[in-house]
């Protein structure tokens, strides 16, 4: 059984850790100390290092931890990543500690970013987040909307790791958008108490993204009246997507 461990980093960044028997693997190093140290206290050594796109945020700790393991550092070919070794398209299968993980392609928020889909798991990194997305800062909306509709598309269990701790904002935006959603409303109180308690509200699972995370729910009667509501012209997916990334942006 794989375990996958929580690595804090800067103020809201997640680095997830992989560790079979006395091997690791880690998505998205921003930064090598924090993950250097959860090396040396449990004697792991690094296999492989994922990187789901080329954010500093993301990919700053590659070069640290190239310095102290002998990693594959695994990648988008379409972007720049710091000692990449494997670089990917999305389609292809790799393998990390063991588990097997389909790549997904998943362009928006930077035009390589990847997702790794494995064990019941989604290493997602800026794409899907707990209760919203990331910014479209490369891609297009379309873009962006299609690749959520491909999360959105893997099973309802399926557990949910994105890079960040942004849940408790993400959903002041869903209430906003959709006030009348009361699974959202109970997710909202219980994060808002998880994170009175200084905890991690990450994962989530797709079955709870695509119950209350306005972005998986452009098709919704509430969500497309209120980006209406907000100058949307038209209902189709992607403009109402479009609309509420924009809203965002300023909320
Ligand atoms: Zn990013
Ligand atoms: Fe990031």
């Amino acid at each position: 059984m794989v375990q996958i461990v929580c690595i804090p980093a800067f103020k809201d960044n997640y680095i997830w850790l992989l560790r079979k028997g006395a091997m690791a693997a880690v998505i998205d190093p921003g930064a090598a100390d924090p993950v250097l140290e959860v090396l040396d206290r449990e004697g792991l050594s690094l296999a492989a290092i994922l990187i789901t796109h080329h954010h500093a945020d993301h990919q700053g700790g590659v070069a640290g931890l190239l310095d102290r393991h002998q990693a594959e550092v695994i990648g988008p070919a379409a972007e720049r990543i710091t000692g990449i070794t494997r670089r990917l398209h999305g389609g292809e299968t790799i393998t990390a500690c063991e588990i097997s993980f389909a790549v997904l392609a998943v362009p928006g928020h930077t035009l390589g970013h990847l997702a790794y889909y494995g064990a019941g798991c989604l290493f997602c990194g800026d794409t899907l987040f707990a209760g919203g997305c990331g910014r479209v800062f490369e891609g297009t909306p379309a873009q962006m909307a299609e690749s959520l509709a491909r999360l959105a598309g893997l099973p309802d269990d399926t557990a949910v790791y994105c890079a960040h701790e942004y849940t408790e904002a993400n959903l002041r935006f869903a209430l906003a958008v959709e006030p009348n959603n009361a699974v959202l409303r109970e997710r909202a109180a219980e994060v808002a108490a998880a994170r009175a308690r200084g905890c991690a509200t990450v994962p989530s699972t797709i079955g709870i993204e695509k119950a209350s995370n306005p972005f998986l729910r452009c098709a919704e009667p509430e969500v497309i009246a209120a980006a209406r509501s907000r100058g949307a012209t038209a209902e189709d997916p992607v403009s109402v997507f479009s609309v509420l990334r924009e809203w965002k942006n300023t909320f």
